[in-house]
């Protein structure tokens, strides 16, 4: 195997303990909401410089109100005193100290966002899908108010502005009546309570549960929900929610608009790029893959898939498939052939075993990442990005669920 690239990014680490990343990941974190991030003209700047900067220039739509609007920008909340025990972190460590990554293709690339930061568009009949490029929500218009499935952060206020942009040109009512929430992570619902409390929220019940325990008051309880199935009807439309066991998370839905030959299921496939990292943080990896499974047994032709830019394909389901079922024929070989003796030898004798194991799965996954970051550069975006840590996911989840152990099975 060859080394390339992606060495510069030592992805393969995902404890982040490299020297690089080490000390200054908290540091950042508390440096953020400590530091100046606090004010509207903040987190204004702070989106400037972000997502919303290099898409400002095409596609704005006439007649939105300015980023400087007084919704434009919730302020952050107000974040306490930094532990004592965080080092100050310097913002001014240089970008050109980040690594080069391939070129993202253009056909991982969605419609460009208007001067507020999202695109709404059409799916097909009186469904909708909104993005801020990153994040993906979907609604229905319906005669007696709208539905609308999840409620990014990240596209937040422009929720509201995207539907009535919307329900202004067609008539029908502007208020949302109905929430449909398709897991519990506050980055795709977390925008939930800018919708009041008349509204129904509807979830599974293992939703309801994480939430209660989290008690976050950006994060409402569900009003309805179900174990299985649930048909909700609303206005002459009608959508079928169902539950076919834990993926990404544990309370993971599919949400399917038949009449518009439309699913919308979240951080299972990442149309036109590799999955985030650690195959999107799979709670149950083997669920996660069956998932893509359950999605095809479907009958649709778009998917709204809560991330990126543009709207996926059966194509894009497929092409994931087969870069997840690489990243594992790659991973049982190399953890059946790969010999862990120069870690034993580094670190045996030292009595650290954790050590051993540390540099043993990160040299298995980068091996296993290796020739599947060749494969499929210039295919998906990403690739080189997220690789070694889908690698490693996918190395830990053939050990600890198929017992692909290699040289550590059953002892002799
Ligand atoms: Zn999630």
């Amino acid at each position: 195997m060859t080394t390339d690239a992606t060495d510069a990014t030592d992805a393969t680490d995902p404890t982040g303990t490299t020297e690089a990343t080490g000390p200054s990941a908290p540091a950042a974190a508390a440096a953020h909401t400590a530091g100046g991030a606090g004010s509207a003209a903040d987190r204004r700047a702070f989106l400037r410089r972000t997502g919303a900067a290099g898409v400002l220039t095409a596609g704005a739509l006439a007649g939105g109100t300015a980023l400087t609007g007084p919704a434009a920008a919730a302020p952050l909340p107000a974040a306490g005193p930094a532990p004592a025990a965080v080092p100050a972190h310097s913002p001014a460590r240089p970008a050109t100290a980040l690594p080069d990554y391939a070129p993202v293709p253009a056909s991982s690339h969605g419609p460009a966002v208007n001067s507020q930061g999202y695109y709404v568009g059409k799916i097909k009949g009186n469904l909708y899908w909104v993005t801020d490029s990153n994040y993906q929500a979907m609604f229905l218009s319906t005669t007696e108010g709208v539905v609308l499935i999840d409620a990014p952060p990240a596209i937040g206020h422009n929720l509201p502005r995207a539907i009535a942009e919307v329900t202004r040109a067609n008539g029908r009512p502007g208020k949302v009546t109905h929430l449909v929430h398709t897991h519990s992570h506050y980055d795709h619902i977390g925008a939930s309570s800018i919708f009041g409390k008349n509204v129904t929220r509807i979830a599974h019940t293992e939703t309801k549960r994480l939430l209660r325990a989290l008690k976050d008051p950006d994060r409402p309880l569900p009003d309805v929900t179900f174990d299985d199935r649930y048909t909700l009807k609303v206005g002459g439309e009608r959508l079928e929610l169902a539950h076919h066991g834990a993926n990404h998370t544990p309370d993971n839905i599919f949400v399917h608009a038949p009449a518009y030959r439309t699913l919308m299921v979240v951080d299972v496939v990442f149309p036109g790029w590799v999955p985030f990292r650690g195959v999107s943080f799979s709670q149950d990896l083997p669920g996660s893959i069956a998932a893509h499974d359950t999605a095809l047994r479907y009958s649709w032709d778009t998917l709204v898939s809560g991330h990126v830019g543009r709207l996926g394909t059966r194509a894009d389901v497929r092409l994931q498939q087969r870069y997840i079922a690489d990243l594992e024929a790659s991973g049982r070989y190399v953890l059946e052939t790969f010999d862990p003796t120069p870690f034993l030898q580094r670190y045996a004798g030292t009595g650290n075993n954790w050590a051993i194991f540390k540099h043993y799965l990160e040299a298995v996954a980068k091996e296993a990442a290796d020739p599947v970051i060749t494969k499929y550069l210039g295919k998906l975006g990403g690739v080189d990005v997220f690789t070694p840590d889908n690698a490693y996911a996918v190395v830990t989840s053939l050990r600890l669920d198929h017992g692909v152990l290699g040289p550590f099975g059953i002892r002799p």
